[in-house]
């Protein structure tokens, strides 16, 4: 369930400026593929062609064998869930926040996704009015704990698919690896997509794929690309 394909994609923004020059790869259901390579590669188009943010002009975009221009935006916002790099929250208590993605969610599932996302001590603060905006009349949160917002979110919608935008580079060691953890732990079992800027992050990846000047330079496990046999 949920299993992505791109084929032969080609899309660009500027029509003399190709961003992605024909890339073919598989994400199989309940498999995890990363998207590696410089700045301005495409890897963040590639997750917002899956989106239908914007449309290939030549291949496909498939799930389940399904072009995505013909599914429903409802059917696919209830397919895939994201963690984004920069996550805004809105401006009310970090349970809605997580509410947000299932509004139907039981105050027990709301609980249990901010612990499994180790928010805890923050969605304590609740009922005391605690808010989420930053500034001085609210609860400033890190990125780190506004990404582990976003986390429990995606806990709580549980979606087949999953996209993962690392943004681990402005946080501290501590805080990435305990990022690093509630994302391995959201992503197993789901179809995930993991746009990364290190090889590092994305060790346990079952494919990588290497992204440069809009073709797929390399592609392979962790230990295949670093060259171990
Ligand atoms: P990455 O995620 O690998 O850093 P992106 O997919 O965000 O790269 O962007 C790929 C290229 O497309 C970049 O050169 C970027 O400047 C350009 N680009 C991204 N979004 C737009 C847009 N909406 N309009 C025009 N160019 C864009
Ligand atoms: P949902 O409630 O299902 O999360 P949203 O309306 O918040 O739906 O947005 C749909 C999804 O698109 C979200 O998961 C959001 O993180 C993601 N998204 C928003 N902006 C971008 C972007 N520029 N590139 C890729 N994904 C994005």
């Amino acid at each position: 369930d949920g299993a992505i394909r791109f084929e032969d994609v080609q899309f660009a923004y500027d029509p003399d400026r190709p961003i992605l020059k024909g890339i073919s790869f598989d994400v199989p259901a309940g498999k995890t593929v990363a998207i590696v390579g410089p700045s301005g590669a495409g890897k963040s188009t590639i997750s917002r062609l899956l989106f239908r943010f914007y449309d290939v002009q030549d291949g496909a975009v498939t799930i389940d064998g399904q072009d995505v221009r013909a599914v429903t935006q409802e059917s696919l916002r209830a397919a895939i869930g994201m963690v984004p790099q920069d996550t805004v929250l809105f401006n009310d208590t970090i349970a809605y926040n997580i509410r947000y993605g299932r509004p139907d969610a039981t105050d027990e599932e709301v609980e249990k996704a901010a612990e499994m996302a180790q928010i805890g001590p923050f969605i304590e603060g609740l009922p005391q009015g605690f808010r989420t905006m930053v500034g001085e009349r609210g609860l400033k949160l890190s990125g780190g704990e506004k990404q582990r917002v976003a986390i429990a979110r995606t806990i709580l919608k549980a979606p087949p698919i999953l996209i993962l935008d690392e943004a681990t580079s402005a946080l501290d060691t501590a805080t990435e690896q305990e990022i690093q953890s509630s994302l391995d732990l959201v992503s197993r079992g789901r179809t995930t997509l993991v746009i990364a800027h290190r090889l590092s992050t994305v060790i346990g990846a079952d494919e990588i794929i290497v992204l440069r000047d809009g073709q797929i330079a390399e592609r392979g496990r962790h230990a295949d690309l670093l060259g171990i046999p």
